[in-house]
C-alpha cells in the first residue's frame, strides 16, 4: 500500500519506520521532526497494523496539538480509519485519564485566578503580613508549582520567597482546601495522574493497554512529572518515540528541563537515536543568520544540519522611528504584497511581549488587514487599566453611563461609599447629581464629585489622545495607579507602560466616538476569528512562545530592542536567562520560510532605545558574509533581476560592487544589496 513516503530522506524514513521500543530524534528546526511524527503514526497503522486507537501523540500547547492533527489529516492516504488516534497536550490527556478512572470533572478545576484568591485568603487567615503583596503571592504559587512539576518532596525544598515553615504551612492548607472541597488545579492534573498510575495497578494496566504507542513532539520542553508519567505509561514495552531540539527549549521558567532529553538515552539504554540532517523550511540566509545567533549560547548540544533551499532573500533589519511606524510599515508591506496577488496567511508578526500587539492591532484594524491573534486578546485592550480609561470616555459621552461612572467613581479615590452610590442608582436622573444631592456627604466629597463632572465635560470634546493625558494628569488617574501599585507592591513600570500604550493608541484618532468604534471593531474581529476559527487568509499575530513548531512564508519580528529582546526588567540579565532569551529569538527567526524582517524601533514611549544585542550577533555573520562576496557570484536585484558580480571596489564611502545584469552594468552599494536583495 502506498503511503506518502517518497519525499522523505533516509533518516526521516528510518525514524518513520521505527516500530517497537524507544527512539529519540534530536534535530534542528525545520528538519521534519513533526513531519516524521505524523508520517510515523500513519505508517504504524497502515504498515504495522497498529490499531489507530492505541496511538497517543502528545505536545505542549493546544495550538500545536491542533496544528499537528490538521497536518496529519491532510496527509495523502488519510482516511476514517485514522480517526481513533489521540492528539493532545499533556494536560488534556492527563485530564482525560483522570476523568475516565477517577471521575474528575471540569467544573472542579480551579483556574489560576481562583487559585490565587484561595492562597491569598489562606495567607491572610494565617496572619502573615504579606497577604497583600502580590509579588510574594505569585512567587509562592510559582514555587509550589515548581515542586509539583519536579515531583519534589516539600520537606526537601527550601523556598526563596518566604520562610520555610510558613511556606510549608500555606502549601499544606491549600492542599487540604482542595481535598475538602473536591477541587484540583492545573498542576494537580499532572501529579494526580502520575500518582494514580503509580498507586493503582488496575488503572495502570488499563492505560497501558489503551495506549500502546506514545509519540511526543517538542520533547525539550518536558518536565519531570510529565516524563515520569510517560515512562510508566510506556513501560514495559517502551514504545516511546520522542522528537526535540534543545536549542528550542523555552519553558525553563515553568520547570521544563532540556536535560531530560539527554537523560532519555540513559533511561532507555537500547533506544535508537536518529538525527535529521536537512532543513526543508527556511532559506539558507535565514538559517545561517539564525545559526550565527544560537552559536553564542555556551550551553548547547552541537548539532549540524544543512539547508536544502537556496540562499534566498537576506533577512533584513529594519530601523524605524517607533512602534507605531513599525506597525505601519508591516501593514504596508502586507497590503502591497496582497495587492500583487499574495495571501494574508503568508505572514506572521511575532513579538516577545503581548503589549507589542497593541500597535499592530491598531494599524491592522485601521488598514482593514484581517488577522488572527494566537494569544486571544491579551494585549493592552483587555487590561483593567484600559477598561478604566474606556469607562471615562463612555461616561463622558453618556454611553452605558451609570455602569461607566460606577467603575471610575473611586478611581482616583473620591471617598464615595458604595451604599451612597447604590442609593443614588435607584433614583431617576443623572447619577453624579443624585449622589451630590445625598445629604451624607462632606465638603471634600462634594468637591470631588464636581471635579469629576467637570472632567467628564471637558473630556467629551477632546481628541482621545489629549483626553487620556487629561485623565492621567488632571483627573488624578495616574496618581491613583501609583498608589495602587505601591499598596499592592506591584511594579509600577508595567502599569506605566500600559498607560503609555493606551495613550499612543488613542493619539491616532480625532474624536472619542471614533476611538470607541475602533475598540469595538477590535473586539469583534478577535471574537469572530475565534468563533470561525478562520486561519485562512489572515495574518497571524503571536508571541514567540506561541510560535514554536509553526512556519510561515514571511515573518516580521517586532521590537528587537534591548529590554524586550532579550526581555528583562532588572538592571541586568543573568547569563542563564540570556541564553533562554536567545533560544526564544532563535525559535522566532526559524519560523520563516522565505522572508524575515526584524524591526528595531529607535524610540519607545518617546525614549531612546538600544538595538538588541542579538541583532549585533546576527550582524556579525552578515559582515562576514559581505566580505565573502566575490566576482562571479550571481545575485538577484529587486528591479534589475539576476546579475553576475564583475568587480568589488572598496571606496572611502564603503564597498561598491559592479554587477552585470544581462549586459546592463550597474554599480551598487554592498550595504544596500546585502540587506535588501536576494543573493544566491
Ligand atoms: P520545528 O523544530 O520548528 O518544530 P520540525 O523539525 O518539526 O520543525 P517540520 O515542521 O516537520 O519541522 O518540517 C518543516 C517543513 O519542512 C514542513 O513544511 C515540512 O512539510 C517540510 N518537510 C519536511 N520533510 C521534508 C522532506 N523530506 N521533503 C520536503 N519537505 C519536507
Ligand atoms: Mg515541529
Amino acid at each position: 500500500m502506498k503511503t506518502n513516503l517518497e519525499k522523505l530522506n533516509d533518516e526521516q524514513l528510518e525514524a518513520v519506520k521505527h516500530y517497537k521500543g524507544p527512539c529519540l530524534v534530536i534535530a534542528g528546526p525545520g528538519t521534519g521532526k513533526t513531519t516524521v511524527i505524523t508520517h510515523r503514526v500513519m505508517y504504524l497503522v497502515k504498515h504495522n497494523r497498529v490499531e489507530a486507537g492505541k496511538i497517543l501523540v502528545v505536545t505542549f500547547t493546544k495550538a500545536a496539538a491542533k496544528e499537528m492533527e490538521e497536518r496529519f489529516c491532510k496527509l495523502p492516504g488519510y482516511s476514517k480509519e485514522y480517526n481513533g488516534v489521540t492528539f493532545g497536550t499533556f494536560h488534556s490527556i492527563f485530564f482525560r485519564i483522570l476523568r475516565r478512572y477517577k471521575n474528575y470533572r471540569l467544573e472542579d478545576l480551579l483556574d489560576e485566578k481562583e487559585k490565587y484568591m484561595i492562597i491569598k485568603s489562606i495567607i491572610k487567615s494565617s496572619g502573615y503580613s504579606f497577604f497583600e503583596d502580590e509579588q510574594v503571592i505569585e512567587a509562592i504559587i510559582s514555587e509550589m508549582s515548581y515542586i509539583q512539576n519536579t515531583l519534589m518532596d516539600i520537606d526537601d525544598y527550601k523556598p526563596d520567597s518566604i520562610d520555610r515553615n510558613e511556606f510549608k504551612s500555606i502549601a499544606r492548607q491549600y492542599e487540604s482546601y482542595k481535598h475538602n472541597n473536591g477541587k484540583y488545579d492545573y498542576d494537580d492534573m499532572l501529579t494526580h495522574c502520575y500518582h494514580m498510575l503509580v498507586n493503582s495497578t488496575q488503572v495502570l494496566k488499563s492505560v497501558r493497554e489503551k495506549f500502546g504507542y506514545i509519540l511526543i513532539d517538542e520533547f525539550q520542553d518536558i518536565n519531570k512529572v510529565q516524563f515520569e508519567t510517560m515512562k510508566i505509561m510506556a513501560s514495559p514495552l517502551n514504545n516511546i518515540f520522542i522528537v526535540g531540539d534543545d536549542d528550542q527549549s523555552i519553558y525553563r521558567f515553568r520547570g521544563a528541563d532540556p536535560g531530560i532529553m539527554f537523560e532519555f538515552s540513559r533511561a532507555y539504554r537500547a533506544s535508537a537515536q536518529i538525527t535529521l540532517k536537512y532543513n526543508y523550511r527556511s532559506s539558507k540566509a535565514i538559517i545561517n543568520s539564525a545559526m550565527s545567533l544560537i552559536n553564542n549560547n555556551k550551553k548547547r548540544y552541537q548539532k549540524s544540519f544543512q539547508t536544502t533551499k537556496d540562499m534566498g532573500i537576506y533577512p533584513s533589519v529594519v530601523r524605524v522611528e517607533d512602534f507605531e511606524e513599525e506597525a505601519k510599515i508591516i501593514r504596508e508591506k502586507i497590503a502591497s504584497r496582497v495587492k500583487q496577488g499574495g495571501n494574508y496567511s503568508e505572514f506572521a508578526v511575532i513579538y516577545r511581549t503581548n503589549l507589542q500587539s497593541r500597535a499592530i492591532i491598531d494599524a491592522f484594524i485601521a488598514g482593514n488587514i484581517p488577522f488572527i491573534s494566537y494569544d486571544g486578546l491579551v494585549s493592552v485592550y483587555n487590561h483593567w487599566i484600559f477598561t478604566d480609561i474606556l469607562c471615562y470616555f463612555k461616561a463622558a459621552l453618556g454611553i452605558e453611563k451609570n455602569n461607566s461612572i460606577l467603575r471610575i467613581m473611586n478611581k482616583p479615590n473620591r471617598y464615595i461609599a458604595r451604599a451612597v452610590i447604590e442609593n443614588a442608582l435607584n433614583k431617576d436622573g443623572d447619577l453624579i447629581d443624585n449622589i451630590i444631592k445625598s445629604d451624607t456627604l462632606n465638603d471634600l466629597q462634594i468637591r470631588n464629585l464636581y471635579e469629576l463632572k467637570d472632567s467628564l465635560l471637558r473630556i467629551k470634546d477632546m481628541p482621545p489622545g489629549k483626553a487620556v493625558r487629561y485623565i492621567r494628569n488632571f483627573a488624578g488617574y495616574e496618581e491613583y495607579i501609583r498608589d495602587y501599585a505601591y499598596v499592592k507592591s506591584i511594579e509600577l513600570k508595567l502599569f506605566k507602560e500600559i498607560l503609555e500604550e493606551i495613550t499612543s493608541s488613542a493619539e491616532g484618532f480625532t474624536n472619542i466616538l471614533d476611538y470607541i468604534e475602533h475598540i469595538r471593531k477590535i473586539a469583534e474581529s478577535v471574537r469572530s476569528k475565534y468563533r470561525d476559527n478562520k486561519k485562512s487568509n489572515s495574518v497571524a499575530l503571536m508571541t514567540m512562545h506561541k510560535a514554536k513548531g509553526l512556519e510561515f512564508d514571511r515573518v516580521f519580528i517586532s521590537g528587537a530592542v534591548d529590554g524586550i529582546v532579550p526581555y528583562y526588567r532588572e538592571a541586568a540579565i543573568s547569563s542563564a536567562d540570556l541564553e533562554d532569551e536567545r533560544r526564544l529569538f532563535y525559535v522566532a527567526m526559524t519560523r520563516a520560510r522565505n522572508e524575515l524582517s526584524i524591526f528595531v524601533p529607535k524610540h519607545r514611549f518617546s525614549q531612546k532605545t538600544s538595538t538588541s544585542r542579538f541583532i549585533e550577533e546576527i550582524d556579525a555573520w552578515l559582515k562576514d558574509y559581505k566580505c565573502n562576496i566575490k566576482s562571479g557570484d550571481i545575485i538577484h536585484h529587486k528591479h534589475f533581476g539576476d546579475g553576475t558580480v564583475r568587480e568589488i571596489n572598496k571606496t572611502s564611502e564603503g564597498c561598491r560592487i559592479i554587477v552585470d545584469f544581462k549586459g546592463t552594468i550597474k554599480k551598487l552599494s554592498l550595504d544596500v544589496l546585502v540587506k535588501n536583495q536576494i543573493i544566491r
